[in-house]
Formats: C-alpha cells, sequence, structure tokens
C-alpha cells in the first residue's frame, strides 16, 4: 500500500510517501513559510533527485496541491495518477482523552480534534487544515489521525492528575496528556524486537532528546508515565522550554517585571531551557562547544540538561519497580555521545553501565551498555513517519478486508 504521511505544522507542512510493502521512502519532502510570497518547497526522490523551488503558498489547501503536484510532476515525481495515494496518514497532535490508538478520520473525528483545539491551539488547527484540505484534493481516499497523545492514554489517575482542585480536571481536562508517544511507542518496541524479548514483558525507559525533549516509563507494553505534562513545557530541560519549574515563578515575574500572558507564555517556551541557561544557543552541539570553550553558562546549561535527565531515570525506575531496557532517541539522544555520557555516570548502583567505546559509535540501532550491565543501554533512531505510515496501512487494510467480507 501506498500512504502519504502528512505532518502539517502552522507555517509548515512535512511529508514522506512511503511505499508501505517495500518499507521504501519513496519521496519525501517539505514546504516552509506558508502563509507568505516566499515560501521553500524542497522535494528528494528515493533515488536522490531533488528540487527547491520558492514561490507564493497562501494557505495549507494550495500546499497540499503543491505537495500533491510534485509526487505527480512528470520529471521529479513518483506516481502517474493521484489514485495510487491509497491512504493519508496525519500527525495529530492532540487527541485528548479521546483517542488512545490511531484511527480512521471520520466527521466524529473531526469533530473532536476541533474539540481539542483549545488543549493544542497552536498544532490541532494546522493538523485539521491539512486533513480538509486532502479531502478536497483527495476525495474518497481515506485518512488516519495518528496522535503524539494517544500512548499515554492508559497511564493511571496517580500519574496523570495534578495537585489542584479536582474539578479543573472535569471543566478545563487538565491533566498530564504526554506527547512524543509515536515516538516513545516506536523506540521501545523496537527495543523489545532488539533485546529479543516480548515488549509486553518488559520495563523499558526511553529518553526522547531533540529540540523537544521527554522521557517515559513503559510498563510492559503500556506508558504509564511520561515528563511532558498538559502541555509540551513541562519535564526535562529543552532547546527553548523550561520544563519543570516551580509554579510560582511565572507569577512572581509576571508581578515583578510587568509581563503579559504572551509575553511570559513566550519567554518560557522560546526563550528559557539551553538557550535562557547558556545566551549561547538552543543547539546542543553549540553547548559542547561553549563548554569545552570554558563558558560556564553552556556548562550549566550541558550539566542541568543532563542531571534532570538522570533524576527522571531514577524516579521512573522507582516507579517501574526497575528496569530491563533504557533507550536514547531524538537528535541529541541518537548523536550526543557526550550527554548520553555525562546522564548515566554513577548509575550503576541501579545496573546501568555504560560502555565508554560502545558509547562512541555513531549509525543505527546499536547497544551502548556494558557486557556486565544488568540493564541494557540502546540507542534506536526513531522514525515517527514510519508508524503513521503502518498505523494507517494497517487500519486501511483492516477497512477493506471488512468491506469485502459484508
Ligand atoms: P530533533 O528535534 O530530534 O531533530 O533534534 C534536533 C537537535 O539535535 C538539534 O537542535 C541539536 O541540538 C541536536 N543534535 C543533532 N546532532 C547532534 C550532535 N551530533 N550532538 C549533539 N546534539 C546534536
Amino acid at each position: 500500500m501506498k500512504v502519504l504521511v502528512l505532518n502539517c505544522g502552522s507555517s509548515s507542512i512535512k511529508y514522506q510517501f512511503f511505499d508501505v510493502k517495500e518499507t521504501l521512502v519513496l519521496a519525501k519532502g517539505s514546504i516552509e513559510r506558508i502563509g507568505t510570497s516566499s515560501a521553500i518547497l524542497t522535494h528528494t526522490r528515493h533515488d536522490g533527485d531533488n528540487i527547491k523551488i520558492t514561490g507564493e503558498i497562501l494557505d495549507h489547501n494550495i500546499a497540499i496541491e503543491y505537495v500533491l503536484a510534485v509526487l505527480l510532476s512528470k520529471n521529479h515525481g513518483v506516481i502517474k495518477d493521484k489514485n495510487e495515494i491509497e491512504a493519508v496518514g496525519h500527525r495529530v497532535v492532540h487527541g485528548g482523552e479521546d483517542f488512545s490508538v490511531s484511527v480512521l478520520i471520520t466527521n466524529a473525528v473531526i469533530k473532536t480534534i476541533q474539540d481539542n483545539f483549545e488543549l493544542a491551539p497552536l498544532h490541532n488547527p494546522p493538523n485539521l487544515k491539512g486533513i480538509v484540505a486532502c479531502q478536497s484534493h483527495l476525495p474518497g481516499i481515506p485518512q488516519c489521525g495518528v496522535f503524539d497523545t494517544a500512548f499515554h492514554q492508559k497511564m493511571p489517575p496517580k500519574a496523570f492528575l495534578y495537585g489542584i482542585p479536582y474539578q479543573l480536571y472535569k471543566s478545563h481536562k487538565i491533566r498530564r496528556y504526554g506527547f512524543h508517544g509515536t515516538s516513545h511507542l516506536y523506540v521501545s518496541q523496537r527495543a523489545a524486537e532488539f533485546v529479543g524479548k516480548p515488549f509486553n514483558e518488559l520495563k523499558i525507559i526511553t529518553c526522547h532528546l531533540g529540540n523537544g525533549c521527554s522521557m517515559a516509563a513503559i510498563n510492559n507494553g503500556v506508558s504509564v508515565d511520561t515528563t511532558m505534562g498538559f502541555t509540551p513545557l513541562e519535564g526535562l530541560l529543552m532547546g527553548t522550554r523550561s520544563g519543570d519549574i516551580d509554579a510560582s515563578i511565572p507569577l512572581h515575574i509576571m508581578a515583578k517585571e510587568g509581563l503579559t500572558l504572551a509575553e511570559i507564555t513566550t519567554m518560557l517556551n522560546k526563550h528559557s531551557g539551553l538557550i535562557g541557561i547558556s545566551g549561547v544557543s538552543n543547539d546542543m552541539r553549540e553547548i559542547i562547544k561553549a563548554k569545552e570553550e570554558k563558558h560556564v553558562r553552556s556548562k550549566h546549561a550541558f550539566e542541568n540538561f543532563c542531571y534532570r535527565i538522570k533524576k527522571y531515570i531514577g524516579g521512573y525506575i522507582a516507579a517501574l519497580g526497575g528496569l530491563d531496557v533504557l533507550v536514547f532517541t531524538g537528535g541529541i539522544g541518537e548523536n550526543s555521545y557526550e550527554v548520553r555520557k555525562e546522564t548515566l555516570t554513577d548509575l550503576e548502583y541501579l545496573g546501568i553501565k555504560l560502555d565508554e567505546e560502545k558509547n562512541l559509535n555513531t549509525a543505527g540501532e546499536r547497544e551502548i551498555s556494558s557486557a556486565d550491565s544488568k540493564v541494557k543501554v540502546l540507542v534506536i533512531p526513531t522514525n515517527e513517519e514510519l508508524v503513521i505510515a503502518l498505523d494507517t496501512a494497517k487500519i486501511v487494510s483492516e477497512i477493506k478486508q471488512q468491506t469485502c467480507l459484508l
């Protein structure tokens, strides 16, 4: 089955076109700066052929038209007819409490995505724009929604309730949701395959460390706790996000500096984290470089980043009652041996022993723990698009089979 995977943001669309049977990405690309006269489309075909076009793309509907046009293009495309696209899979950020698995998009699903707009005002509206655009350009082609929050929906109340009046959970849906669920699910399942044990018999901690960072505690295939919360602001220190802070800090700063709600939101989401502490960069590579050049605030940022991961590892081992596998993924988790080393130093007591040489290896899925480490430590490159393609293909095949049986 050929599946188009779409990740529609407020001003960008990323796409991958899969041949699911062959697990092959036939083409992929993105459109950036949607809504301007200088939008940029970049497109790469599986054989390496690529193009970059700049021009006016004023909304998501037109952007999807361009994606389809480039897939159909005589010189750079991979299909001859739109009908070769058998299904579309959409990344949808917030499924609220309504979706714990991927679903076929129906009118009722669209209504629920809309109902969850207030939980993810920056993400769900553009996600839906992509869905509506596909309904118009690919009528009759089934579409599926794969939710960032879905994998964490089985967390118990002790993990998802905040210590605030319970009625706020009921009236405003304030609870921990967690994000990056597609990535945590993918790498934990791959980790189980890697160690050759059933997914539902393992205690796993996954660390997704990229621009956004989160961890999940996974017990017998179920995410039982995760560091991101009501929004993706909570938990670990991130590139530009603060992660955990005392809830009274924003109120105090607002009063002291006369900041508005919008200004404090921007401060916590865009000017905090690595860039906030270091003043140098939100990019871990720059932080490490500056730290090595003895830049003190970059050293603080690096150590704070790793220390928080270490604290959560300890906490999640306690929550899980043990640990079999620890997984690193995301741009930092996959690439930074420095972050992995700093984080895992002195955890032998908890059964975690890094092999320093293996930790320097770079490519692919790999083990980096020493032979006598009780816990296997793995690096597993994430692949959220593949999960979206596979989930979509599965849902659509099942529907086709049921239709045949009728
Ligand atoms: P992601 O959001 O998963 O694409 O991760 C992006 C982040 O990965 C970048 O902002 C960098 O901070 C980080 N990154 C990528 N390569 C490296 C590397 N070799 N060492 C440290 N950090 C890296």
